[in-house]
């Protein structure tokens, strides 16, 4: 059989777009052409009649409205339904309305003109900002405006179709998305939206398979055709091929055997047959992630990406900004905790300042940068230390090299921390501070570090890198990228023994964990917290569940025995088979 990648290569009816939920699903699309909204601009004679009018339409919008509320509250939960309350709330502004009506009186035109003008200033606004979750708040409103609209016009609102078909529009507000999943629709397929539209959160908190920002996917397929979503890849095929079908018929038998069980293991703790605990920590890298975390099972976050939000805005956020953004991931995971990462700019990531480096990976990268940058890092910092104030956020600090860098910092977290006092704004001031150990020199030194800080976290991306003179993005040396070999084993093993011996909190954050084949070593060598992307951490868990630590570490201590990686790659694979482990190293 051919591999995915031919599959793809080979196909001229690939639609690409972004991944916005996991899953794979085939079926008939429905093109879901909503009706465009002509407005009258005529004048009116009656004004009375005309704010009764608008009256009537706000009641039976709200009613509508009310329904959606609580069908999504049934099907979401209240938490990430509320984005249906913020609607309610346009609908009870009392200023926006009384303008409507004001103008309605003074302007003599239709109202539908006047709720379209005024509510639109409102959108522009939003549409100017740089930030993705404003455009995409924007067009929610889009929604309530129409809706409004429709019913004075005293138009029928489409909420049914024919069910089991795959909704293929131009772009879906939150109801759309919430009305059609009613009708058993198997998955959406959206021309517009990034990853934070409601559509995707929504796909993913109703496990629908999705593929958001496709461009023109409505103009590539046909109504009533067959097609495939890739929500894992964000691919959608458009009339697939028989071998095509067959291909993806066997992945979703397989995602089913694998997924098979594994809800059951959502509220079950990580712990191992003869009883040691690990804990499962969620790394996140867009905002918009946040509700997969939640669903995910995991017991806080051990890595928040922050540089993230500067590719998702292409600026730096205020300290208003961020104060913002960390006070809401807080909240949302609170009593969890929330381990924010100082931005890590540099190397291949996001490169905001134009530094004219050689070597970049090698250059002004994470903790090297922000101290250059010092008001950079102490808005970050402030913010990190406002958004605190429940006590469940903790900071790390990338790219660390030296004793000299964590003293540096620990000095600027102190500064900030007194000018927050003298403005009598709150804090946590027992906000804990770690490291990411990944940098060979932080990982010999591992134990002086430990004495400086609350916890360590292991980047083994970086780690590894650094550790085997690899580019991690260079395919012509991909094959030296070794998480098995025994010099990352002994170094690890080295981390977690000093780490013990000064009794400080240790995990690690790094793709490594999120490999399953990995998991039974890491447990092993005695890593008792793990981060990883979300959708990785029930199969993680039933890892961790169908293993007992005493093997895992016999495992691990032999493992670290070996000279060469496959050695010890053949040894792990071996304990699967003993011990009938389910592995999902890769789930396609
Ligand atoms: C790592 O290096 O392992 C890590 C988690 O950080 P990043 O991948 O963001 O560099
Ligand atoms: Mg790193």
């Amino acid at each position: 059989m051919k591999s995915f990648k031919q599959i793809f290569k080979e196909s001229e009816n690939k639609i690409a777009g972004i991944a916005a939920a996991p899953g794979i699903v085939i079926g008939k699309s429905f093109l879901f052409t909503k009706e465009k909204i002509q407005i009258n601009h005529g004048d009116i004679s009656d004004i009375d009649e005309a704010v009764k009018n608008l009256h009537e339409a706000l009641t039976k919008s709200k009613k509508e409205l009310n329904k959606v509320f609580a069908i999504a509250r049934e099907k979401m939960g209240d938490e990430r339904s509320a984005i249906f309350e913020a609607q309610m709330m346009i609908l009870d502004d009392p200023i926006l309305i009384q303008n409507i009506i004001d103008r309605i009186r003074t302007e003599k035109k239709q109202p539908e003109y006047i709720v379209d003008d005024e509510i639109s200033k409102y959108q522009n606004l939003m549409r100017t900002s740089d930030e993705s979750y404003m455009k995409e708040r924007a067009q929610d409103i889009e929604d309530i405006k129409n809706r409004i609209i429709r019913n004075l016009q005293k138009k029928r609102w489409q909420s049914k179709i024919s069910s089991d078909v795959i909704v293929v529009s131009d772009s879906l507000s939150p109801a759309d998305t919430i009305l059609l999943s009613r009708c058993d629709v198997k998955g959406f397929v959206t021309d517009h939206g990034g990853l934070t539209s409601h559509a995707a959160i929504i796909s993913r908190s109703l496990n629908l398979p999705a593929v958001v920002g496709t461009h023109n996917a409505t103009h590539q397929i046909k109504d009533g055709e067959l097609i495939i979503v890739d929500g894992f890849h964000g691919y959608v095929l458009s009339n697939p091929s028989k071998e095509q079908i067959h291909f993806f018929s066997e992945k979703i038998e397989h995602l089913k055997k694998l997924q098979k069980g594994l809800e059951e293991f959502k509220d079950q703790p990580a712990v191992t047959l003869d009883g040691k605990e690990i804990t499962l920590l969620a790394n996140v890298d867009v905002s918009g992630e946040i509700d997969l975390v939640i669903t995910s099972g995991a017991k806080g976050i051990g890595l928040y990406r922050t540089e993230q939000i500067l590719d998702e805005l292409n600026e730096f956020p205020t300290e208003e900004e961020q104060t913002r953004i960390y006070s809401n991931l807080a909240s949302r995971m609170y009593p969890d905790f929330v381990t924010i990462r100082a931005f890590d700019i540099g190397g291949d990531k996001f490169r905001f300042l134009e530094y004219d480096e050689p070597n970049p990976f090698l250059g002004l990268r994470g903790i090297r940068l922000l101290l250059e940058n010092m008001s950079l890092f102490k808005t970050q910092i402030r913010a990190v230390l406002r958004a605190s104030i429940n006590k469940n956020i903790q900071f790390m600090i990338p790219m660390v090299t030296t004793i000299k860098e964590v003293r540096e910092t620990k000095k600027i977290i102190d500064e900030c921390k007194n000018e927050l006092k003298w403005e009598k704004i709150a804090f946590d001031k027992d906000m804990r501070t770690g490291i990411m150990v990944e940098v060979p020199s932080a990982a010999v030194m591992v134990g002086e570090f430990a004495n400086e800080v609350d916890f360590l976290s292991i980047g083994t991306n970086d780690l590894i890198q650094y550790l085997m003179a690899v580019d991690r993005g260079n395919d012509l040396v991909s094959d030296l990228f070794q998480e098995f070999n025994p010099a990352l084993l002994r170094t690890l093993k080295f981390i977690v023994t000093e780490s013990n011996k000064y009794k400080k909190e240790l995990s690690i954050c790094g793709e490594m964990a999120a490999d399953t084949l990995a998991i039974p070593l890491l447990v092993g060598l005695g890593i008792k917290e793990l981060s990883m992307s979300p959708a990785t951490i029930l199969y993680a868990k039933r890892i961790i569940r169908s293993i007992s630590f005493k093997k895992a570490n016999q495992m691990a201590e032999e493992c670290l025995t070996y000279a060469t990686e496959d050695e010890v790659v053949a040894h792990i694979k071996k304990f699967f088979k003993e011990n009938n482990i389910i592995r999902t190293r890769h789930i396609i």
